[in-house]
């Protein structure tokens, strides 16, 4: 056998190679996905995929909260099961339960981009108080027994009131805008907020969030039980 036909059997071969063989990285080591925040009860990962890239296969193996910061169109493979394609909404949140395996392709035209808080462990605050339901601007989306989310949304000149959360969590924006909050009895200068910024709660506290800006204002507050 002459090198030459070896080296295209070798290529061969290679190409032969089945999926099942692929490997995984943790989910914090895949290129596209950066941890941009942690401590001892979040980790918030800033993942952006680019139209037609498709990322490593990689492991979550905690429960996340991901906050779709740009949606748009996407094909989700289960390493060793299923494809499928969906259509995340930008400001689209949901609660994925570790562990698991994927790869996320966008098929879309724009970039895809989500905040993804890894949930960590419990600040061990109880969680019994009512939600906050009737607080203006904020609904309940999601309750289990890791985490309460809110939607926030603010019309111009809207503002949620003093209110006050029981638990500590991780407020993420998704659209920009400019925001007044109050925090306790602290009276912040109002602040251009950018889309996937956010900030973490460390324990109980009261606020209020006054949209000062000329569009709808949309977050989310993720409380952890
Ligand atoms: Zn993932
Ligand atoms: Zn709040």
């Amino acid at each position: 056998m002459t090198f030459s036909l070896m080296k295209s059997l070798l290529c061969l071969a290679l190409l032969l190679i089945p999926q099942a063989a692929q490997k995984s990285v943790p989910v914090g080591e895949e290129p596209r996905h950066r941890v941009v925040f942690s401590n001892k009860y979040v980790r918030v990962i800033d993942a952006e995929v680019r139209a037609g890239d498709t990322t490593l296969f990689h492991t979550h193996t905690e429960d996340n909260v991901p906050v779709a910061i740009s949606g748009g169109r996407m094909r989700t493979e289960v390493m060793g099961g299923k494809v499928s394609e969906s259509s995340v909404e930008t400001g689209g949140v949901w609660f994925a339960r570790g562990t698991y395996t994927h790869k996320i392709s966008n098929t879309g035209r724009t970039t895809l981009r989500f905040i993804d808080a890894e949930i960590l462990a419990s600040p061990g605050t109880a969680s019994s108080d009512a939600p906050l339901d009737k607080v203006p601007g904020l609904k309940l989306e999601i309750e289990n027994e890791r985490v309460r989310i809110y939607r926030v949304k603010l019309a111009p000149g809207q503002k949620t009131g003093m209110h006050s959360h029981a638990l500590a969590g991780l407020d993420v924006a998704i659209t920009r805008g400019k925001v007044a909050v109050v925090s306790g009895d602290r009276q912040q200068k109002a602040a251009e907020v950018k889309p996937g910024e956010f900030s973490w709660r460390a324990g109980a506290g009261d606020h209020s969030i006054e949209n000062v800006g000329q569009s709808i204002y949309e977050a989310v507050e993720i409380e952890w039980k």
